[in-house]
């Protein structure tokens, strides 16, 4: 008698051919589900483009699998019988095939894992390899440490991971970051290479039909898809950066430029978060170009740094604190996200800028991501779960294990600064000096207290007024604490005079 088969689950966000699951099972014997499921499409309203990429990926991977010998049950969204859950699939697909064992690798949220292991089947779980720290090492480094620095984390993920080392095992070229030579502003005459663009192919033309039937309630443009949705497209994406970008990523890192939405930045965190790209692979490749003086050591370590730093940092904070993490508030905001966020429709031509950039393709930079919308938020007290909402329902690569820890942590402070040691607050000075969205607002940078002044002047002036007893004692922050003390009194009561007057529109629902 032939054995029950097994099934082994593939998410969407795992579509990698190197998971530990795919060792597990034998496609002689087993069988395969992948499942396009509403709750997973709708928990918030996702960009369009992202749920085009994620469900056509889905559906290339699967055929990629089957040329392989598997057998791979698909389950596309409109299916009869369709559940609509992952673990309504599961509990109808393990029935159907008379499965035994059901083989799952470890989600990338919480939520979804939860609902997963509450479940009463019988669950294979497997870890997700395709990190390089595992989340038992991550609490590991942790335990004990009275703070949970990314640098530290960093300093070791290259010397276990023999990244970017000098021979004796220290770091290349003497410091382990370079981050201080990765601030300069975009010049005039310095533009970013064209990004590399994929033709949708039929399966594609499909998703996107369905997509603009199914999700008209969501933001974001349809129109133009031209993302990666194979292995192959990704590489080429990859490749395209490598030539094109990566030189110049360090140099012009923070950099924001009108009509430049990627410029020296690669674009594929929405590939890489589903498997498409693989972290290793990344990383050898920007060390062999630095190894073959194709592109500054500024370059590759801060590459390197966000890919083995940041990213593997966040996802470690994130399961090491979740589900408590999600409802950290420690500055106490409460204000409701201001409705521009979903239509860029403000004065603020910054604002306006990356919102519509955002909504338009699904993406924009870090720089834009915390110093745009994110120094807003911060500035104007927006309550957490709605910002943090807001930055997970609008980009394409936007996944809670990655999207919470950046927007709650690094970006509202709402964890009281374990991402960073002060928060990130700026004016419309750090703007100024970043991008040329200034000299085309409707608002003057050099304004603070007047009608026509720069609502990021005076709001920065008015968060700190406000948090002072949380943040003064800060060494971090003394020497901003110094320049309000310095103003006279009549200065720091006209500044929280207009702070006050812009909070107050905001809360009668006014763009500014
Ligand atoms: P590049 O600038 O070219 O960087 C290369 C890669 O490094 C990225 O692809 C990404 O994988 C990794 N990386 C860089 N910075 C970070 C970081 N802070 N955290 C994790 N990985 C990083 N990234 C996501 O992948 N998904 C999200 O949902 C997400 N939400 C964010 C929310 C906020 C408020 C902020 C401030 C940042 C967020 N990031 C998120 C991190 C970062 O903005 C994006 O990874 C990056 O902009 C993706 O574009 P890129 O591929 O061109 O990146
Ligand atoms: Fe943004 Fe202020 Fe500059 Fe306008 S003046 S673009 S609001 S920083």
């Amino acid at each position: 008698m032939s054995k029950a088969p097994r099934l082994g689950l593939l998410l969407g966000d795992q579509l990698s051919f190197d998971l530990d699951l795919l060792r597990a099972l034998d496609p002689a014997r087993d069988v395969l589900l992948m499942a396009e499921v509403e709750d997973e499409t709708r928990y918030v309203p996702h960009h369009p483009r992202k749920i085009i990429l994620v469900l056509s990926a889905m559906r290339h991977f699967a055929q990629a699998l089957r040329e392989r010998g598997w057998r791979v049950e698909y389950v596309t969204l409109e299916a009869p019988g369709n559940s609509g859950s992952i673990v309504g699939e599961l509990r109808r697909w393990q029935k159907k095939l008379k499965a035994g064992e059901v083989h799952v690798t470890e989600c990338g949220e919480w939520r979804l894992e939860q609902r997963m292991r509450d479940c009463d089947l019988p669950m294979v779980w497997h870890r997700d390899r395709r990190f390089l720290c595992s989340r038992e090492a991550f609490a590991r480094w942790a335990e004990g440490r009275n703070n949970l620095r990314m640098e530290n984390f960093y300093h070791g993920m290259r010397k276990r991971n023999r990244l970017l080392l000098e021979p004796d095992g220290g770091p290349a070229g003497g410091a382990w970051n370079y981050d201080h030579d990765n601030r300069k502003p975009l010049p005039r005459k310095v533009h970013g290479p064209f990004t590399a663009s994929f033709k949708a192919d039929a399966i594609t033309r499909d998703v996107i039909d369905l997509v603009r039937e199914r999700f008209t309630d969501h933001y974001g443009n349809v129109e133009g898809f031209d993302y990666p949705v194979t292995h192959a497209d990704a590489e080429a994406l990859w490749r395209h950066f490598l030539d094109h970008g990566l030189a110049a990523f360090g140099d012009y890192q923070d950099a924001m430029a009108e009509g430049e939405p990627y410029l020296f930045h690669a674009r594929i965190s929405a590939a890489l978060n589903i498997g498409l790209l693989d972290v290793r692979q990344l990383c050898e490749d920007v060390e062999r170009a630095w190894r073959h003086k194709q592109v500054p050591l500024n370059a590759a370590e801060g590459f390197i740094r966000q890919l083995i730093g940041w990213r593997e940092y966040v996802r470690g904070i994130y399961w090491l604190r979740m589900p408590e993490y999600a409802q950290l508030n420690f500055l106490g905001n409460r204000r409701p996200l201001p409705e521009f966020y979903w239509d860029g429709q403000t004065d603020m031509r910054c604002m306006a800028q990356v919102i519509g950039q955002t909504l338009e393709l699904g993406y924009a930079h870090h720089i834009q991501r915390l110093m745009v919308t994110g120094n807003f938020a911060l500035l104007a007290g927006i309550a957490p779960p709605q910002i943090c909402d807001w930055y997970l329902a609008v980009y394409m690569d936007a996944y809670d294990w990655v999207e919470l820890p950046n927007t709650l942590g690094m970006v509202m402070h709402a964890d009281g600064g374990y991402l960073g040691s002060k928060p990130y607050c700026a004016s419309g000075k750090y703007i100024q000096r970043m991008s040329d969205h200034c000299g085309n607002c409707a608002y003057r940078v050099d304004h603070a207290v007047e009608e026509d002044g720069c609502p990021f002047n005076a709001l920065y002036w008015h968060f700190l007024m406000r948090h002072r007893q949380v943040f003064s004692g800060n060494p971090r922050m003394a020497l901003l604490y110094g320049n309000l003390d310095r103003m006279k009194a009549a200065r720091r009561e006209a500044l929280w005079a207009r702070g006050e007057a812009l909070l107050a529109r905001l809360d009668a629902g006014e763009r500014l």
